[in-house]
């Protein structure tokens, strides 16, 4: 029979994955491409966890709020916004997952009324799907 500190383990992996199991959920779900960049993950261009809602936005870290993104990209995005960043991208003539980031960011609002809380997260989620809706 598990102890207490086994079952808790077990509780805390299915209810909140680790990172890297986050990351290949976010891989199985889209597709191994970065999001802003469309580049595919190989070796050299390596699949990083990408916060939609930055954390220092109060950005949660749920498999709802994270895309799989190259380094580089997560790197030079920084605390800018999607809808920012995604303008920047294209400017740069690279070609942004816009549906994948709108699917990412409806999912986040829902898992947000779901389970409450959030409430700094709540209005840059809505600005950015206003935003992002439309483009
Ligand atoms: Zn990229």
């Amino acid at each position: 029979m598990p102890g207490a500190a086994e079952t808790f383990a077990a509780t805390m992996t299915s209810v909140r994955p680790n990172r890297a199991l986050r990351l290949q959920s976010a891989l199985d779900r889209d597709g191994a491409t970065c999001v802003w960049c469309a580049r595919t993950f190989d070796v050299l261009v390596r699949p990083t966890t990408d916060h939609l809602v930055p954390r220092v936005k109060g950005g949660p870290s749920w498999a709802e709020n994270e895309l799989a993104a190259c380094r580089r990209c997560n790197r030079e995005r920084g605390h800018s916004t999607p809808a920012e960043w995604l303008e920047e991208c294209r400017r740069r003539g690279w070609h942004p997952d816009l549906p994948r980031v709108l699917r990412a960011l409806e999912a986040l609002e829902l898992a947000v009324a779901e389970r409450g809380g959030q409430r700094r997260a709540r209005p840059y989620i809505r600005s950015q799907l206003r935003r992002l809706r439309g483009r």
